[in-house]
């Protein structure tokens, strides 16, 4: 079935469209009523509640791209991103005043799987553009920060979007959750030691492809709350994944490179991972012995683009020869700290210069804590 079967009302013009939708605050989740949904929930309730929801999230985030430095918007990278949201945006609100039918419902599902697909290069191909936007000609003080004040709230209001879209295409959908007790792409039994090994081995793997060596791991936890049971909360498993291995790639290349530079031929010094689960926190601390981070650097480790790693052949070109490097886009930091803080949690990152590194992670261990945290929009403009 066609796309414009559905189309009942005027097409308006997509700046109107924005203009509408961004005038609405988005409605944040808990984990607890996510959970809650996909188990008691229905396809049409999903619906109903997503085709207002999506919009608006998508619009509040183009209108405030719309208040980028003109240069940059110039990117032909910006510009296709821009593009994919415009067409999302145009799709979803086809559904506006259809009434919840199996039809409609069928093709909204489709429909959110497609633009799942078409925003599948949005972190990267936004890098790009800020990336050559950067290579043109100096950046001046504001432009830089505001820049990167939009990327954090931008990605940030992507994960969400992502999430609500996974939460319905797998839960009401034909798509099937990653693991059978998964709750969409949601665990609400998240172990989350399994994750941490996981991740640890993926990034092990990539660093001895690159450095021919690798530091080991060594896990301990506890469970204060209750001593017998493995260490579980309700959490997203792939963005508890993607924040234990961008830690680890930092972790074991600065272990690599600083005994490289100390002359250290002795077995690398351990990851250590601490993980805790307490009745109101979960906490992870990541600590290596790669040499720390000076003061002078530690208030722009969280700036997109910021590494001192060499810079990776290309973004969105992965055909580059030679082993994958470890860093190098200085994206890892900001993008983790965003998941962290997505559920109401946190990133920290705590050095001793010539020493080494301590990353906290903190999450919600409570349920109804954890409730989405989302950029909302500054509507005067
Ligand atoms: P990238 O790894 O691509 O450089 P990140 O955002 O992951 O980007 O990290 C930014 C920078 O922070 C790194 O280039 C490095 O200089 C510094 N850094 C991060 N983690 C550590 C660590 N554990 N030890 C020393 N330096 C670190
Ligand atoms: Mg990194």
């Amino acid at each position: 079935m066609h796309l414009t079967r559905f189309l009942r009302f005027p097409q308006q013009s997509l700046a109107h469209l924005i203009d509408h939708y961004a005038k609405y605050p988005p409605t944040g989740l808990t984990m607890k009523r996510i959970v809650e949904f996909a188990r008691e929930g229905d396809a049409k309730q999903s619906y109903l509640f997503l085709r207002n929801e999506l919009p608006v999230r998508l619009a509040s985030m183009m209108k405030e791209m719309g208040h980028l430095p003109p240069r940059l918007l110039e990117m032909p990278s910006v510009k296709t991103v821009n593009g994919w949201y415009g067409t999302s945006l145009t799709e979803l609100h086809t559904f506006k005043e259809l009434p919840a039918t199996g039809d409609s419902v069928k093709k909204f599902t489709e429909v959110l799987q497609n633009i799942r697909k078409r925003h599948s290069t949005v972190i990267e191909t936004l890098a790009q553009g800020y990336m050559e936007f950067s290579d043109q000609a100096a950046i001046k003080e504001y432009e830089e920060s505001q820049i990167q004040y939009f990327l954090n709230r931008f990605y940030l209001s992507r994960i969400s979007i992502r999430l609500l879209i996974y939460q319905h295409t797998m839960c009401f959908g034909e798509e099937v959750p990653i693991h059978p007790t998964h709750l969409g792409f949601v665990d609400p039994n998240c172990l989350v030691e399994e994750i941490i090994k996981d991740a640890f081995e993926n990034a092990q793997f990539l660093c001895e492809g690159y450095y021919l060596t690798a530091p080991p791991l060594e896990l301990r936890k506890i469970n204060a709350v209750n001593a017998e049971e493995p260490i579980a909360i309700a959490y997203v498993p792939s963005h508890l994944y993607h924040i234990m291995f961008e830690l680890f790639k930092n972790s074991m290349r600065a272990t690599v490179e600083h005994a490289e530079s100390k002359k250290i031929s002795t077995p690398l010094p351990p990851v250590v991972v601490d993980v805790v689960k307490a009745k109101e926190d979960l906490t992870i601390r990541i600590s290596d012995r790669g040499g720390g981070i000076p003061r002078s650097k530690a208030d722009k480790i969280f700036r997109y683009m910021y590494s001192t790693a060499p810079r990776p052949v290309s973004l969105v070109d992965s055909q580059h020869s030679g082993p994958t490097p470890l860093a190098g886009f200085g994206y890892g930091l900001p993008i983790s700290r965003l998941y962290a803080r997505y559920f109401n949690g946190d990133l920290e990152i705590h050095s001793i210069d010539g020493y080494g590194t301590d990353a906290y992670i903190y999450l919600q261990a409570v349920e109804d804590q954890a409730s989405e945290w989302l950029p909302i929009c500054n509507r005067a403009a």
